[in-house]
């Protein structure tokens, strides 16, 4: 909360470095993101001519923080867990978002009409449990790359006929990555050719062990087809999430995130809000992005109006000025004034960091960043030609004498970079290394854009050779 040691630096027109060696000569031990205390930061702006004052009439953002901080959890109650689909293409993800919603919503909302609004409900027992309609990891990826979290729970759809295959294992890494928990669903075991026990054997290859085989993996089997297994799948999501012990308090002002958006003719723009903490009302004054304004209507995924909506509950709200990006964080706050100067303090904001260009880490400023303390650890995606180049390399590199950072492969895979894996490195202030491959086009220009390193090499001595450089501070800038 309040201001960081960077900000406050930049604020006073000081390096970073500066403000962090005086904080240090005070006895105070801070790394940059940290916030200073207004103590220090008087005795240090005196220093440098500069005096803090401290607004009573808080504005914008401060307020925000403030709000997020007093607010505490006194009040937090169980929610229910946010629950997104991942898996290989045709292992069934989108036919078995369609079963649960067909069953559990119809059984529940007797004559409800389900809307796809980008995420649903459903009733189990006494409890709810809500999907994001969006399966898949670059979805998934894509928010996290955004700094927004969703999802308190991956399920993971495994053909029972196919078995594992490319994109399980990306699934796999992805949901890693964020520290999210899996939970397998081996589909089709309708079809004849169905082998559960070979996909939870190829799964242990990449340590996902089922609890009936001593692991710590729940796997469930199901078919989306014949909607058989969906109320166990549904039991075990609950027992997850009950592990998990997810809370949120409904009686603060809401904060949420936006996984759709869209301009419907009829009605203006249109945001699927996920309440993530507090109570959204009809008329809540709110800063979405850099648009503010105020709730004029919510809609539920069932069609209906309502007036409110608490915890990991989506609803559809009316009344933007604009249409926002998934993503975006939604945040209710006093009045409309307030959320006017948040929107204008963000739209400013944002001019001058697109001035200043990405933040990511890359190989040719890792020894600054070491020196500055910001970096400890070095995620690395590799991909490579072949399955053989691509393990070489990750072995080799983790085999690498751990310096003041510490290497770590967080995906390997074959073939061309594609845009998903620099969303992966993007969220995850990864590098990506690329062997004897290239980036598909597309990826090149989003890798440009996030500010994501992708080093090219066909010989992996050069690759070990340039990381190492660069840990040492040593390497030659690229032109
Ligand atoms: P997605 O690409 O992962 O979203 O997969 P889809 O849901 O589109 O399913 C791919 C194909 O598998 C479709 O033809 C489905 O009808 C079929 N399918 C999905 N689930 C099952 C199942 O449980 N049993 C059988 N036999 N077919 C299924």
């Amino acid at each position: 909360a309040g201001v960081s040691v960077k900000e406050f630096a930049e604020l006073i027109g000081q390096r970073p470095a500066d403000v962090v060696r005086k904080l240090m000569e005070m006895g105070q031990m801070v790394t940059f993101n940290q916030s200073i205390n207004l103590e220090a930061a008087s005795l240090i702006a005196e220093e440098y001519g500069a005096k803090v004052e401290v607004s009573t009439e808080k504005a914008g953002e401060a307020l925000l923080e403030e709000a997020a901080q007093s607010s505490g959890e006194e009040h937090a109650v169980p929610r229910p867990p946010v629950v997104t689909i991942m898996g290989h293409v045709d292992h069934g993800k989108t036919s078995l978002l369609d079963a649960i919603r067909q069953t559990k919503v119809a059984e529940g909302e007797a004559g409800g009409i389900t809307q796809h609004i980008g995420a649903y409900m459903v009733g189990v027992r006494d409890k709810q449990v809500t999907f994001l309609d969006t399966p898949g990891h670059e979805a998934f990826t894509a928010m996290r790359a955004r700094g927004a979290k969703a999802t308190d729970i991956v399920i993971l759809v495994v053909a029972a006929d196919d078995g594992v295959m490319p994109q399980t294992v990306e699934a796999i890494h992805h949901a890693k990555a964020a520290g999210v928990p899996l939970i397998v669903a081996i589909n089709k075991v309708d079809k004849p050719g169905a082998n559960v026990d070979r996909v939870k054997n190829a799964l242990t290859e990449h340590g996902l062990v089922a609890e009936s085989w001593g692991g710590d993996t729940i796997m469930v089997e199901v078919s989306a087809k014949q909607r058989t297994g969906l109320d166990n799948l549904l039991e075990m999501i609950l027992l997850q999430a009950e592990v998990l012990e997810l809370k949120a308090d409904p009686e603060r002002m809401a904060k949420g995130l936006v996984i759709e958006a869209k301009l419907d003719r009829g009605r203006g723009p249109i945001a699927t809000v996920l309440v993530q903490s507090g109570t959204l009302h009809v008329g809540d004054a709110f800063v979405v992005g850099n648009f503010s304004g105020r709730v004029r209507a919510l809609v539920t995924d069932t069609g209906k109006k309502t007036v409110e909506a608490g915890p990991s509950v989506p609803v559809e709200v009316i009344g933007l000025p604009g249409v926002p990006s998934a993503g975006d964080v939604f945040t209710i706050v006093k009045d409309e004034r307030v959320a006017r100067e948040i929107a204008q303090e963000r739209a400013m904001k944002q001019r001058a960091a697109d001035l200043a260009g990405p933040a990511k880490v890359s190989l040719d400023d890792l020894f600054a960043k070491i020196q500055e303390g910001n970096v400890k650890e070095l995620p690395i995606v590799i991909k490579a030609d072949v399955q053989g180049s691509a393990e070489a390399l990750a072995a080799a590199v983790e085999k690498m004498p751990a310096g003041a950072v510490k290497l770590r492969v967080m995906h390997t895979g074959v073939g061309g970079i594609t845009e998903t894996d620099i969303l992966l490195a993007a969220a995850s202030k990864a590098i990506v290394i690329g062997f004897n491959i290239r980036p598909e086009p597309k990826a090149a220009a989003l890798a440009e854009r996030e500010g994501v390193d992708v080093r090219l090499y066909s010989i992996i001595y050069d690759a070990l050779n340039d990381i190492r450089a660069a840990m040492e501070g040593l390497l030659e800038p690229t032109l």
